[in-house]
């Protein structure tokens, strides 16, 4: 019988989030266990197809061209390049590529369909795709589907409350109509957030109240660590207690059952013992490579050293959905409609962002 509810409430989550370790654990590791081979996990890479120079204001981001960061920016990779790099994540052992560009939103054109022969191309190579490129409409999703696009990832970040504190240049009902878009296609949700922030445990359930009540729910949820990049407004945050990564892991197991959990950014900052633990609280993805679009990642060698102590398995590409059809650029029935969608530009002050956004400028 499914266990999957979505109608949970944020003091529910947070008497779970509170329990004593050891119940929250035994809780976790039951349903994981229920749902999910408990000693496998998806190794996936994420790739930066378009570094920096992006025009939002997400306070943790190092890609926002207001901040002054010692990120090193690029156009768009070519596709022969995105192969390359596929071919050499398949061979480290993994089975999704995640490509991630530093967009507000999709836009139709050169670039997008550039995005899309990318799309066919690594589906060719019988690995999940999944892209991150902003927000997009309805018609962008189903021409990412008919590539052979296996995941969207559109993150939620934290609770609608505190976004607005992170966030000024869009909101999060934005977040939520394009992962409606994708929920109209037959390509699947990746959808999570991050911790350390400078949140309160309530909007940490409140972030998990959003993605649970999704119905579905999302088929994938990352659960990052902030890493405080020098130059972000979030740069003084303190890092993550390994408890609290453990806690999150473990909640989030407990109200996505059937869900992918997957340990994100942060993950250089974790000892291997805290990663086991994650791991038996229910996370059963990591990302793989040195580097995660621009903050330090464990080296795949090292992280294939601890699978083997752990006795993990990297999971086989599409073991939870049938790979999709790749649909050639000529035979598509969707044309790009030019659209130029309203998304939300709320503009409302964060202190901090303007603060980071004023010492930029003097540097530069
Ligand atoms: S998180 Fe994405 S949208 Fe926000 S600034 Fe960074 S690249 Fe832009």
């Amino acid at each position: 019988m499914s266990t999957t509810r979505h109608n949970w409430t944020k003091e529910e989550i947070l008497d779970i989030y509170n329990k004593p370790l050891m119940d929250l654990l035994y809780d976790a590791a039951t349903i994981h266990r229920q749902q999910h081979d408990p000693n496998v996990v998806q190794v996936s890479t994420l790739l930066s197809i378009k570094t920096g120079g992006c025009s939002e204001d997400c306070g943790y981001c190092p890609q926002a061209a207001r901040y002054h960061t010692n990120i090193e920016g690029n156009d768009l990779m070519s596709v022969q390049q995105v192969k390359a790099q596929a071919l050499r994540a398949k061979e480290g052992g993994s089975s999704r590529v995640c490509m991630g560009a530093a967009w507000r939103n999709v836009k139709d054109g050169e670039e997008f369909d550039q995005v899309l022969e990318m799309v066919r191309t690594i589906n060719k190579l019988d690995m999940e795709v999944c892209c991150t490129l902003g927000m997009l409409t309805e018609n962008q999703a189903q021409r990412l589907a008919e590539a052979g696009l296996y995941a969207y990832n559109h993150n939620l970040d934290s609770s609608e409350e505190y976004y607005k504190e992170v966030i000024s240049t869009r909101g999060y009902q934005d977040r939520l109509d394009t992962i409606d878009n994708v929920r109209k296609t037959n390509v699947t949700v990746c959808s999570g957030g991050i911790i350390g922030m400078g949140e309160r445990l309530e909007d940490r359930a409140g972030m998990l109240v959003a993605l649970s009540t999704l119905n579905p729910q999302p088929e994938s949820t990352p659960i990052n660590a902030l890493v405080a990049v020098e130059g972000t407004p979030l740069e003084d945050q303190k890092p993550v207690s390994i408890w609290d990564m453990i806690r999150m892991v473990a909640t989030t197991r407990i109200v996505l059952p059937e869900t992918q959990v997957r340990l994100s950014a942060g993950r250089t900052q974790m000892s291997r013992e805290g990663q086991a633990m994650c791991f038996f609280a229910g996370a059963n993805s990591i990302f793989a490579g040195d580097k995660l679009l621009t903050t330090p990642n464990p080296d795949v060698n090292e992280d294939m050293k601890m699978f083997k102590l752990l006795g993990l398995n990297p999971q086989k590409p599409f073991t939870k959905k049938v790979q999709p059809q790749t649909v050639e650029a000529v035979a598509s029935e969707f044309e790009a409609l030019g659209e130029k969608p309203k998304w939300t530009r709320p503009e409302h002050t964060i202190e901090r962002n303007e603060a980071a956004k004023q010492k930029a400028k003097a540097v530069k």
